[in-house]
């Protein structure tokens, strides 16, 4: 595995079936963070980069057999915020130090292509200086063009697994995964920063559709690569799967950071909710950044994908607190920055 590593920080390309052996080979993995880190702190130093994270809607049109918000979910508990409490979330992350806001939601058609544009315009009017992303899902290239031409700067769109026939074990046949990639090709042609990315032990997820996850990437060049663990969701299809591993994510996180080193990449909620240290951990093996909630408390345990999801309880004051003890107690520094790619 040593030479495979090494190839790898060599910036040499590795073929499918070399990423399968070395995503399926078990090796101590106590190394492979160490020259994760020294990669990631060569290009972004010790800086953590926070993203305040505010769950517009949770009422979805698609019916992801994976996600808690799935309009199949008849128990789920929905609500969308307004325009109004959306630019509050938005004050308070910008007192709190935020210098990005992040839109996230279900693909609620409440949200109207005019309805958000009329958000980001007045968001950035704002707060010029700050970074807006959104992760709304899939959209017509009209839909993102105009997104973009009113102040949005990134978007994170998962790409969820890079094989057709995995992904459409985790979807209904109503979702294209030629759309999918389809739509990250269009973000990044219209000039976005583009997050793709995957859940990590999905089920049906093997070495092979990993090794298609890290290709897809290395063709893409995404700014952003967002990974956590698949955690099942108690009202769903997948209610009985076995959730992803600590010890997967954390490899994968450390593979991303070596073959694309200067990728923004965040050590997730879903990875702080399967280990206590989950996120620290992610931030030792090459991740850094990490995307505190800065949804309003009462709708908090409302944006639910999976289940037992941290940070449910807390307003954003205390987990910026929280986050920021622990993230200097893994020997990193929140910052207050934009946090854009370094080229
Ligand atoms: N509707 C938007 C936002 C989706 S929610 C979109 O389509 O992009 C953000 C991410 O949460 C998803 O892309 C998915 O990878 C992740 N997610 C959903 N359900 C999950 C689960 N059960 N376990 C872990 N991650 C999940």
């Amino acid at each position: 595995m040593k030479d495979l590593i090494n190839r790898l920080i060599e910036k040499e390309e590795l073929s499918l079936q070399e990423w399968e052996k070395l995503i399926e080979t078990d090796f101590p993995l106590e190394d492979l963070f160490l020259k994760a880190n020294r990669v990631r702190e060569k290009i972004y130093g010790k800086d953590v980069y926070i993203r305040g994270l505010i769950e517009i809607s949770s009422y979805c049109k698609n019916d992801c057999y994976y996600c808690g918000i799935r309009c199949g979910n008849k128990k789920a508990q929905r609500y969308r915020l307004t325009k109004e409490q959306i630019l509050e979330c938005c004050e308070i992350g910008n007192q709190l130090g935020f210098r990005t806001f992040v839109l996230q939601g279900g693909e609620d058609p409440f949200f109207t292509k005019e309805r958000v544009t009329d958000i980001i315009v007045e968001i950035k009017n704002r707060y010029p200086e700050n970074a807006l992303t959104l992760s709304l899902g899939e959209h017509d290239y009209e839909t993102y063009g105009e997104w973009f031409d009113a102040g949005a700067d990134r978007y994170l769109l998962r790409h969820e697994t890079a094989d057709r026939n995995h992904y459409e074990s985790l979807h209904p046949s109503q979702m294209s995964f030629e759309n999918r990639i389809q739509c990250l090709r269009n973000l990044k042609e219209i000039g976005y920063q583009v997050g793709c990315g995957f859940m990590v032990e999905s089920p049906g997820q093997t070495s092979e559709t990993l090794a298609e996850d890290m290709q897809l990437i290395t063709k893409l060049k995404p700014e952003m690569v967002g990974i956590g663990p698949f955690i099942p969701h108690q009202d769903t299809p997948l209610r009985m799967e076995k959730a992803g591993s600590l010890e997967k994510t954390l490899k994968m996180l450390a593979l991303i950071r070596l073959a694309h080193p200067h990728v923004l990449l965040p050590a997730t909620t879903a990875l702080g909710t399967i280990h206590p240290q989950g996120r620290e951990l992610g931030l030792k093996a090459g991740a850094n950044v990490v995307m505190p909630n800065l949804s309003p408390k009462d709708v908090r345990k409302k944006y639910s994908l999976y289940d037992n999801k941290i940070c449910t309880g807390e307003e954003a004051a205390e987990c910026i607190r929280c986050l920021k003890l622990r993230v200097e107690n893994a020997g990193y520094k929140i910052v207050e920055d934009r946090g854009d790619y370094k080229q």
